[in-house]
């Protein structure tokens, strides 16, 4: 299926899931479930998702995410070498320390607790979605350097890695080999989801962010500094995707979800290193208020890079969007960087965690008013 030639309109990943589901979860974690029911309540939730988007008219979809507990804890239900625990199985005070550094990790955690060997990741979920729909797909995959922060546990992870680069180094293989499963599968987009890149917006070069913070806590690891760090993550997504760029479309998400007191800045403080990345297409949250002006970063976007542009706000759900303010928002962006270059996306997905309520009618209307923007947008730069 052809995409349009300028302002895509896709998702970030995750659609809020049905109260059903969840329900569901809690029953086969209990025992209560067997493995073939929560199976027919997942494709039934990701049937949900698909239909969703589609009547919103998005361009590129995802499969909502559903069977993922979260974004990054769901691979201790798929990859040899990590389990899933309850954050506070890491450490007892794990919800005060969140609470201390305004930095809410989601509640299922990953953690490294043996050898990494090659699992399949998401190719299963694609080959569901593909049976469903025709339309081009999307499929997130945790970056290695946000894996790296978020499953190595000094204590629980060492003796089989002793330090986190090695842990990565590990990941990194396993998803050289999934993304070329997906390639072969036929889908449109890889997603790298790197928030931990993102979040170090808010560090500095001696200081680390909210979320290093937390998570050096937590799991014991130890910040690097500024530069050492954003250079770690491109060398490991750059290892990761070295050779298939050509092949398939890839992307890196970057977000931080600001906190009340978060500095006013966007994702041009991590300009130029972030370019190094040899991922086409940077999936940034530019909607949430404290995120600053998106135009900033199209001034400084190389010529050979997209933009999927965070348009809609996933932490307000009192409040849609209008067209106009989307289109003004884009437009802004459209200043700098060729429509054909901007894809037009929510700032995160809807539900990055199981637990995250955010009601799926309201996000539905975002999708809508962002698609109709996007149509509007075509026809005033003549590429309807
Ligand atoms: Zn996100």
């Amino acid at each position: 299926m052809a995409l349009p030639r300028a302002f895509v309109t896709s998702v970030v990943g995750s659609w809020p899931r049905p109260p059903w589901l969840i329900d569901a979860f809690e029953r086969y974690s209990k025992g209560a479930l067997d493995q073939q029911l929560l199976n027919q309540y997942l494709d039934d939730a990701v049937k949900l998702a698909i239909k969703d988007q589609e009547e919103a008219g998005i361009d590129v979809i995802t499969d909502g995410e559903q069977r993922r507990v979260s974004f990054v804890a769901f691979l201790g239900q798929k990859v040899r070498g990590f389990r899933v625990v309850r954050v506070e199985e890491l450490h007892p005070s794990a919800r005060e320390i969140m609470r201390r550094h305004k930095a809410p990790l989601t509640l299922w955690r990953p953690v490294i607790a043996g050898y990494i060997e090659d699992s399949i990741i998401a190719l299963d979920e694609v080959q569901y979605a593909k049976r469903v729909t025709q339309k081009p797909l999307k499929v997130t995959l945790p970056s290695p350097y946000l894996v790296m922060w978020e499953s190595w546990h000094a204590q629980i992870s060492s003796p089989y890695y002793p330090r986190p680069e090695d842990a990565a180094e590990a990941y990194v293989r396993v998803l050289r080999k999934e993304i070329s499963r997906l390639i072969d599968a036929g889908v449109a987009f890889v997603q790298l989801d790197e928030p931990m890149l993102g979040d170090l917006l808010e560090a500095e070069p001696d200081k680390p962010d909210r979320y290093k913070r937390v998570v050096s806590e937590i799991y014991g690891q130890k910040y690097r500094g500024l530069r050492d760090e954003i250079q770690l993550a491109v060398d490991l997504i750059n290892e990761a995707v070295g050779g298939y760029i050509t092949s398939v479309r890839v992307g890196v998400h970057l977000d931080r979800w600001p906190a009340e007191d978060s500095p006013v800045v966007g994702y041009e403080r991590l300009a130029p290193h972030i370019f190094d990345l040899k991922t086409k297409q940077y999936v940034v949250e530019y909607k949430h208020p404290r995120m600053g002006d998106p135009e900033e970063f199209a001034r400084v976007l190389p010529s050979d890079k997209e933009i999927g542009l965070g348009s809609v706000d996933v932490r307000d759900a009192g409040r849609v969007e209008t067209v106009e303010e989307v289109v003004a928002h884009v437009e802004r962006v459209a200043k700098h960087v060729d429509p054909a270059r901007i894809w037009i996306n929510p700032d995160c997905g809807f539900a990055p965690g199981m637990y995250r309520a955010f009601p799926r009618s309201v996000a539905l209307e975002k999708l809508k008013v962002m698609v109709r923007a996007a149509r509007l947008l075509r026809e005033r730069y003549w590429w309807a």
